[in-house]
């Protein structure tokens, strides 16, 4: 793999606006995206993964503001774009899947009306070369293109909808593909289907992806690399192979001893005590230490920076950082 970075975020921090004060739903974090690779992003519910994906494609939701840092794609820094500019990158090079999308689709349009739509929504109006990108993209995902194609979203099964909504998020050939847990709402066999079709996707196109989950065990499935946040903040980052085999961060060594085991005993499956702090009013020092079996008397004053340890291999933890 090339080391052409295509995406580069640098610091970013977005805020909530509450009543209470700015809660910072992304906090500090930077990280880089190398071109054609799978990247993870993985943590609990609330450690800000659909947030960061929001602020890339710049659309975050109402009172959500980016307060800081900047998001490099291709050296165009897309927090100081203007709409107008930020629309021709949206879909045709950086293309989401949103959470829970399976009812996105319209159920009064055939699917072929929705390839349609999205191609007009963003200037391209020939109709037969939207169908034939269509069908080249559904014929990669398994899908009997025919069928789907002129059929209605109720006839769909979930899988065949999120497979569909896969191929409408390809039709521009995006630089960037995010996708925000396509598989959770799915029954596991589904899912299984869904995680090797995007993996040969991955395989057929190249093209660059950012999958995010909060189950572990997904990454060391689809991922090349791994970013796993913490209430806003990233906590380790690094190739898959390297965080699997060796985790550093107490969090994401918590987060692996929840993946249950299959030949094991089930009962041994640990969730991680505690919950995500108040953001707006976060504990003092490392934002994970009311919950780190490992803190310290330092953990609870002082922030610890992220280091990176070893090439590619960044930590945020006292207890690898010699400062
Ligand atoms: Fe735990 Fe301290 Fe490391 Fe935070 S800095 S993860 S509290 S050991």
């Amino acid at each position: 793999m090339g080391n052409e970075h295509i995406l580069e975020v640098k610091n970013l921090v977005v805020h909530y606006l509450t009543a209470r004060g700015p809660l910072p739903a992304v906090n500090d974090v930077s990280f880089s995206i190398e071109k054609g690779r799978i990247v993870g992003v993985v943590g609990e519910s609330g450690s800000g993964k659909t947030t960061l994906a929001l602020a890339i494609l710049r659309q975050l939701p109402r009172l959500t503001r980016i307060h800081k840092g900047s998001v490099m794609f291709y050296g165009i820094d897309l927090v100081k774009l203007s709409e107008k500019e930020m629309n021709e990158i949206r879909w045709k090079k950086i293309s989401y899947v949103p959470q829970a999308a399976l009812n996105a689709l319209n159920p009064t349009m055939k699917i072929i009306d929705h390839f349609i739509e999205t191609g007009n929504a963003h200037g391209i109006n020939d109709k037969k070369l939207i169908v034939e990108k269509a069908v080249e993209i559904m014929k990669m995902l398994n899908l009997e293109s025919e069928r789907v194609l002129y059929g209605y979203p109720h006839e769909l099964s979930g899988g065949m909808k999120q497979r569909v909504l896969i191929a409408l998020s390809m039709i521009f050939e995006p630089e960037l593909l995010i996708l925000d847990e396509p598989t959770t709402a799915l029954d596991l066999l589904t899912q299984r289907l869904i995680l090797d079709l995007i993996k040969d996707l991955h395989r057929r196109t190249h093209m660059t992806v950012m999958f995010i989950t909060h189950d572990i065990a997904t990454i060391a499935d689809i991922a090349d690399d791994v970013i796993v946040m913490y209430a806003g903040k990233l906590m380790e980052k690094g190739d898959v192979f390297t965080v699997f085999k060796n985790p550093h961060h107490p969090y994401t060594k918590a987060l692996m001893s929840s993946i249950p085991d299959l030949t094991g005993d089930i009962n041994k499956m640990r969730s991680i005590p505690g919950s995500l702090p108040d953001l707006i009013n976060p504990p003092s020092g490392c934002i994970f230490h009311p919950r780190c079996p490992y803190a310290f008397e330092k953990c609870k004053r002082e922030e610890p920076p992220a280091v990176e340890i070893k090439p590619g291999h960044v930590v945020s933890c006292w207890l690898y950082s010699e400062q």
